[in-house]
């Protein structure tokens, strides 16, 4: 059954589909971080939906509560109408809202994906401020509809403003850490205050607090703060992308808890459907221009969606596991940057929380000194902002190799990053000790193998 599935689907299936094609299972139980194949093989699963599965697979809590809603007889579907379900789910998402959004949140139910989400904001911005221009990030992902697709990472359009964003260890400038930040903010204070144009200010900035197909970029706290200032002080709207960021994943309950900043708007998705397709953005009430019908769709707040979303965020809150995956990330972080110090291969170790990336690179290269002449676009006296060595590198094949030979030992990861070099490991916030030392094992097994 497991080759010939295989096979019928490779045939059937357009070669565009991802993750299929480096991960050759066909998955047909599962429960917390294990899958198991139709071929009998288990893998320990730390690519979790990607990042969708905060409690791991089949979770009882999650199975329970869309038992639940089927054996109630209530609809299944029922367009955007109000239900107990959903006012269950609104409960218990509004209850963890940064301090400052929730106590004036506004929730639009969009759907089912979080690129679905995403235009919803960008929409929704554009209409409460009548601008149209949008200020989005190098290495950034939100999607693939249009206006997502726009605001992410590669070939710009003239609609979007791509600004640097502050990738510490591949900083466009050479700059690394607080510096490159720095040279970020004063970029987009630069842009934003060259009006010459006469073009009005943009309708928005979209961002990710941890960029994460990008290639796990945490973004510094100071720098997120300046972002902040600098939309807030000339009335453009922030958007905090936590699709894949949010419900504990990095160590907080939403990823710009770390900095304390309160977004205009959030984006949400994944995580909040308890392993169901669910996605919503949420926003300050007085960005609520729209008229009713101007945001419309079928599938808008899956009610299983919603059950499962709903008994997962209670989960997570009510066992403390955004600080579990704090205390476990850090700890898993620095036992990979050990890792490291044996491994040339890898570049640099990032994330937070359990949002881990293992960016490989060449070996053999040498690393080349900085550039500096990114100064020369900034007014601001830079002397303090020393380029620092630009790293070596990046190895895709030998990242394709790690993931070939950690499949192989019974593991599946992910990768990222702008070439595809980066491994990533994004496991169950329910992740045990023991299994995270055996998930840890096995990368370092697959490293050393792939390496030779
Ligand atoms: N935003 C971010 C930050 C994401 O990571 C993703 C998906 N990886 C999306 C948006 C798009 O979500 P979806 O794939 O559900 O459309």
């Amino acid at each position: 059954a497991h080759e010939g599935i295989l096979r019928r689907q490779a045939a059937r299936e357009s070669a565009a589909r991802t993750y299929a094609r480096a991960l050759p299972i066909v998955p047909v139980r599962a429960r917390g971080l294990t899958i198991e194949g139709a071929d009998g093989r288990r893998y320990l699963d730390c690519l979790s939906g990607a990042g969708t599965l905060a409690l791991g697979h089949n979770h009882p809590v999650v199975l329970e509560a869309i038992r639940k809603v089927l054996d109630s007889g209530a609809p299944l579907h029922v367009l955007d109408l109000a239900t107990p379900v959903k006012d269950a789910f609104t409960t218990e998402l509004f209850r963890t809202l940064p301090p400052g959004l929730a106590d004036r949140a506004r929730i639009q139910f969009c759907g089912p994906a979080g690129t679905d989400a995403v235009e919803a904001a960008l929409k929704l911005v554009r209409a409460a401020t009548g601008r149209d221009g949008l200020l989005a990030f190098t290495g950034a992902y939100h999607g693939m509809t249009a206006g997502a697709l726009e605001a992410s990472g590669g070939a710009s359009t003239v609609r979007v403003g791509r600004l640097p964003y502050p990738q510490d260890y591949r900083c466009p400038f050479g700059l690394g850490g607080a510096r490159g930040a720095e040279l970020s903010a004063r970029w987009t204070e630069n842009l934003l205050d060259d009006t010459k144009s006469g073009v009005p200010s943009p309708a928005g900035m979209i961002l990710e607090p941890v960029q994460g197909e990008g290639g796990v970029y945490p973004a510094p706290d100071a720098w997120l703060r300046r972002m902040r200032e600098i939309t807030a002080a000339r009335g453009i709207p922030l958007i905090a992308d936590e699709v894949q960021t949010g419900v504990g994943r990095t160590g907080a309950f939403w990823a710009v808890e770390h900095s304390g900043i309160v977004p205009d708007v959030m984006v949400l998705s994944k995580a909040i459907g308890g392993s169901l397709p669910l996605a919503v953005v949420v926003y300050r009430d007085d960005l609520d221009v729209w008229p009713p019908g101007a945001h419309a769709g079928t599938f808008r707040g899956n009610q299983l969606a919603m059950a499962a979303g709903a008994a997962t965020l209670a989960y997570v809150r009510e066992n403390g596991l955004a600080e579990r995956a704090a205390t476990l990330g850090a700890r898993m972080l620095a036992q990979l940057r050990s890792l490291a110090a044996h491994h040339p291969c890898i570049g640099e170790v990032r994330g937070r929380g359990l949002m881990i990336g293992v960016e490989l690179v060449d070996p053999h290269a040498n690393a080349e000194p900085g550039a500096a002449s990114a100064q020369q676009h900034l007014d601001a006296p830079l002397a303090d902002l020393a380029p620092t060595a630009q790293p070596r590198p990046p190895a895709p094949e030998l990242a394709a190799a790690v993931q070939r030979e950690c499949l192989r030992r019974g593991l599946i990861v992910e990768l990222g990053g702008r070439h595809s070099s980066v491994v990533r490991l994004l496991p169950p916030l329910t992740l045990t000790d023991e299994q995270a030392t055996a998930v840890l094992d096995r990368l370092a097994d697959a490293l050393a193998t792939a390496a030779h």
